[in-house]
């Protein structure tokens, strides 16, 4: 157990409520500092005891639940709960160091070779890169009516499966595979990369470790081909426009995994309704007399026309709340309402009897 006593913190240089920004940029300054390559040969083993040290210490800190657990038990709540391996599974040194590849296993790997050190345990050095599928993003437009149901859709797309000819392994069947003498087989070169110097994946064989020696016809050699897929998909009721689904193992084949497919929704405008929320709008109007004397109007709502009673008095764009007619909370599942909106419509032109009528009701009322 290489657990280091020292506080965290302290060995990152932050205060106790620094932030993820801090954190990481602290780490980024002390790898510069402490690299093993950086160093004269004298001090190598004192900064490889400094990079281990600041690597652990970022491994837990850059982890919510693992900054969690130290925050609250300190150095005891990660030891009981972590092996040194798992301390550093999950921590992301990845975008510590940019796109440029090499991620921290890599860096470790390398880093330690020498030093006798394996942090991954036996039979990881080397070890061959499966590559996981990629993920797939996919875009399905639904009405609002779907919306307040909730729908299955029948989605058709195109990804990549494994080559059946070959089984995804891209050799000619029979034929088999050469060890990669780039890399020699272990499917990662040595890059520098000014003075950090990190391992990445070789270009010759793309990190398989191996080349073949005769492609597969069907694939090229690539080991996978482009399929198409029809899927059955639930929608649940209460989405909306940037809602995403994911659907998990649905994406691209890869050696390592698929990749998964999110389906990204868009609702359709609807020609009657507009959503705010969990609630519907729908604005009518109601001719004047109605308006004034009251009356029983007919309402559409995403369920069904529904009577609604418009009492007598009613006033230009008075709201009436149709309880439970709007589209289920997606998380809640509450329902929402139809907001219903009035409307008073004036006529523009009277007959001369209508006129008479209106001219003697000014009258009493004046
Ligand atoms: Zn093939
Ligand atoms: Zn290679």
């Amino acid at each position: 157990m290489m657990s280091t006593t020292r506080d965290y913190y302290e060995v990152l240089g932050v205060n106790k409520g620094a932030g993820v920004d801090e954190i990481k940029k602290a780490y980024r300054q002390l790898v510069m500092k402490f690299h093993p390559d950086r160093v004269e040969s004298a001090q190598k083993k004192e900064a490889e005891e400094k990079f281990k040290e600041i690597s652990e210490a970022y491994a837990v800190l850059s982890d919510p639940k693992k900054k969690q657990l130290y925050d609250q038990y300190g150095h005891a709540g990660i030891d009981s709960r972590y092996s040194t391996e798992d301390i550093f599974k999950g921590a992301d040194f990845s975008s510590i160091f940019g796109g440029g590849g090499g991620s921290f296993s890599d860096i470790f790997e390398h880093i330690f070779a020498d030093s006798g050190f394996d942090i991954f345990g036996s039979g990881s050095r080397g070890q061959r890169r499966q590559k996981a599928g990629s993920d797939l993003q996919l875009r399905i437009a639904i009405t609002l009516e779907e919306v307040s149901t909730g729908v299955e859709k029948d989605i058709s797309y195109n990804r990549y499966d494994a080559c059946p000819s070959c089984k995804g392994t891209g050799a000619e069947s029979g034929s088999g595979k050469t060890t990669c003498s780039t890399c020699r087989g272990s499917g990662a070169v040595r890059s520098g990369m000014g003075f950090i110097s990190f391992t990445q994946e070789c270009p010759s064989c793309h990190g398989a470790g191996q080349i073949i020696k005769n492609r597969c016809k069907n694939c090229s050699g690539q080991g996978v081909v482009r399929a198409k897929k029809n899927l059955k998909v639930n929608i649940p009721k209460g989405v909306s426009t940037g809602s995403v689904l994911r659907l998990k193992s649905e994406g691209n084949y890869g050696s390592g995994g698929r990749g998964d497919l999110y389906l990204h929704i868009e609702v359709l405008i609807h020609s009657l309704f507009s959503r705010e929320g969990d609630n519907i709008r729908y604005r009518v109007s109601v001719g004047v007399l109605k308006a004034i004397l009251g009356s029983e109007i007919e309402v559409p709502t995403l369920y069904g026309k529904v009577k609604m009673k418009i009492p007598a008095g009613t006033q230009p764009n008075t709201v009436f709340r149709l309880k439970n007619k709007g589209i289920a909370n997606l998380h809640s599942r509450r329902m929402g309402d139809e907001l219903v909106e009035v409307e008073i419509e004036i006529p523009k032109r009277l007959s001369s009897q209508e006129r008479k009528i209106l001219q003697e009701w000014e009258r009493i009322k004046s």
